[in-house]
């Protein structure tokens, strides 16, 4: 449990903080380090150097900026759940985050690090899809801004190149009437996601029909996906409990989960089902919804 030898910078700036990914191709960026250094211990990860940008407190932030909300990646998983404008108006933020590990964990942990280390079984990449989110990185050539669904490529693998460091996720305010949530499935209350599944829905002036609805599931591949089959089902339709239980059903189609000590990928199938279906009941009450809908 012991990791193989690194070097070690702690730069002051995000450029200084750059050059030295440039000039260390087989570095990686130290955040909190709550993935990366029990990686490290295991031997998964063999970085020859760690640039630890703890330092750069500057990227530590939550604004307000009219459209959205920008949320600074070095600000820990503690902040975040502790923000009053996430908790009120972008809950499904705030309900993939109280559970994320225990306070040790929270304390440490970084919004950034926790999406650039891409796990699929991760509460926030499913979170932050559903979002429709964007996110802001720097590197030598410059700084440039990706969408939610071209940053998560593959299994640990983002769009990030090697020598960029994520700044900010920009996170846009829901429209009217709209409600989200976001429920993980997991053995004990701080552990990684069995399943997990995030929606964001928005209903019309009348109260009942779908104007939008997204639905993201983790743990179902190696990067977290979207329900186009469900999200189509749902628009302009009234929400109740048939609807409801009817894009559950279409929430899986065409997804193919993996068997691993945690469950296997028909339990997991089943799990999502559940859980769309209570998400789905939670989103469409809080963005006012007047239909059938069970508690
Ligand atoms: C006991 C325990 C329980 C946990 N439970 C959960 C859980 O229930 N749910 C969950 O989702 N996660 C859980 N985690 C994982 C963990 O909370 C997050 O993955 C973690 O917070 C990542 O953030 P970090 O700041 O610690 O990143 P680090 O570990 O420092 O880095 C993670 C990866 O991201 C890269 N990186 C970090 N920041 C940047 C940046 N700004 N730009 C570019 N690259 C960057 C690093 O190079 C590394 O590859 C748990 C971890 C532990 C130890």
């Amino acid at each position: 449990m012991i990791p193989k030898r690194f070097d070690y910078y702690s730069p002051t700036s995000l450029q200084e903080a750059i050059q030295l990914l440039h000039e260390n191709t087989e570095a990686k960026v130290l955040a909190g380090g709550q993935s990366l250094l029990p990686m490290m211990k295991l031997r998964m990860f063999e970085p020859s150097a760690l640039i630890d940008i703890s330092r750069l407190t500057d990227l530590s932030y939550i604004r307000d900026e009219g459209e959205y909300l920008a949320i600074g990646s070095l600000t820990t998983h503690d902040v975040v759940e502790h923000d009053e404008t996430i908790k009120d108006r972008l809950t499904l933020l705030y309900e993939a985050v109280y559970r994320l590990g225990d306070k040790q964990v929270r304390n440490l942990g970084t919004i950034g690090g926790s999406v650039c280390h891409a796990d699929p079984a991760a509460d926030l990449p499913t979170a932050l899809l559903v979002a429709d989110v964007s996110f802001v990185m720097e590197g030598k050539s410059g700084k440039r801004v990706v969408p939610a669904r071209d940053f998560f490529l593959d299994f640990y693998t983002t769009a990030l190149a090697h020598d960029e460091i994520l700044t900010e996720i920009q996170v846009p305010y829901l429209p009217r009437r709209s409600g989200s949530a976001y429920i993980k499935h997991s053995l004990r209350e701080a552990d990684f996601a069995i399943a997990n599944v995030g929606t964001i829905v928005t209903i019309e002036e009348d109260g009942k029909t779908c104007r939008e609805a997204r639905i993201g599931l983790g743990t179902v591949g190696t990067t977290p996906l979207r329900s186009s089959p469900a999200e189509q089902y749902l628009k302009g339709r009234e929400f109740d409990e048939t609807s409801i239980a009817e894009a559950a059903e279409r929430s899986i189609e065409g997804v193919d989960p993996p068997s691993d000590v945690h469950g296997s990928g028909e339990y997991r199938l089943k799990m999502i089902k559940v859980i769309t279906k209570r998400a789905l009941r939670l989103a469409s009450r809080r963005a006012g919804a007047r239909g059938e809908i069970a508690r």
